[in-house]
């Protein structure tokens, strides 16, 4: 494997020169009927696994910047809990209700950059909301959450180096499916 693109720079141009590949291969991906969705997840997985293995996020940190991050109740009172500060002071400091209600979340932090981040670390690593420990989520059902799984490959370089990296294999997955 070569090693991985993670300038920012040069991730946002190759995402945007990328985009129209990454496209096809979805339509290639729905359009096949004869493929299982665990045999193609189980196909990412194995080229998303070492391509995140060699990515240092406390190097990156782009999507604390960048993305609106959604949280559950357990997660505020996790947060609270481990941070010592009351839940009803988190609360009203870092979490939006509102907004997140727009879109049928329960609560979404105020701030972007998320104000928890120190330079490129997370100041409440132990203690972060579910969804920050998700991301990049590949899996499950790749094949059916590839649109926005796209849309993010000019701001997270593991996600633009898993789908540069399954582009050049897309051909020969689908060609095993009719074997
Ligand atoms: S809580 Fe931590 S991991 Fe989540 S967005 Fe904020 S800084 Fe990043
Ligand atoms: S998940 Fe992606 S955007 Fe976030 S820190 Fe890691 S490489 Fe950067």
């Amino acid at each position: 494997m070569n090693p991985p693109i993670t300038d920012l720079d040069q991730i946002r141009a190759l995402a945007a020169q990328q985009h129209d590949a990454f496209e096809v291969m979805r339509y290639m991906l729905e359009a096949d009927d004869d493929l299982d969705d665990a045999q193609l997840d189980a196909w990412v997985e194995a080229v998303a696994k070492p391509i995140a293995a060699a990515i240092d996020c406390t190097r990156c940190a782009n999507c604390c910047r960048s993305l609106d991050v959604y949280l559950t109740e357990t997660d505020a009172q996790r947060l609270a809990e481990g941070v010592h500060i009351p839940l009803d002071h988190i609360m009203t400091r870092y979490i939006d209700r509102d907004s997140a209600a727009e879109v049928e979340e329960w609560g979404k932090f105020r701030a972007r950059p998320c104000a928890f981040l120190d330079d490129k670390l997370c100041s409440v690593y132990a203690h972060r909301p579910e969804s920050c420990r998700m991301y990049p989520a590949f899996t499950p059902d790749f094949r059916w959450t590839l649109a926005d799984t796209i849309e993010g490959a000019s701001l997270c370089p593991i996600i633009y180096n898993v789908l540069a990296a399954l582009v050049n294999q897309v051909d020969e997955i689908v060609k095993s499916s009719l074997s």
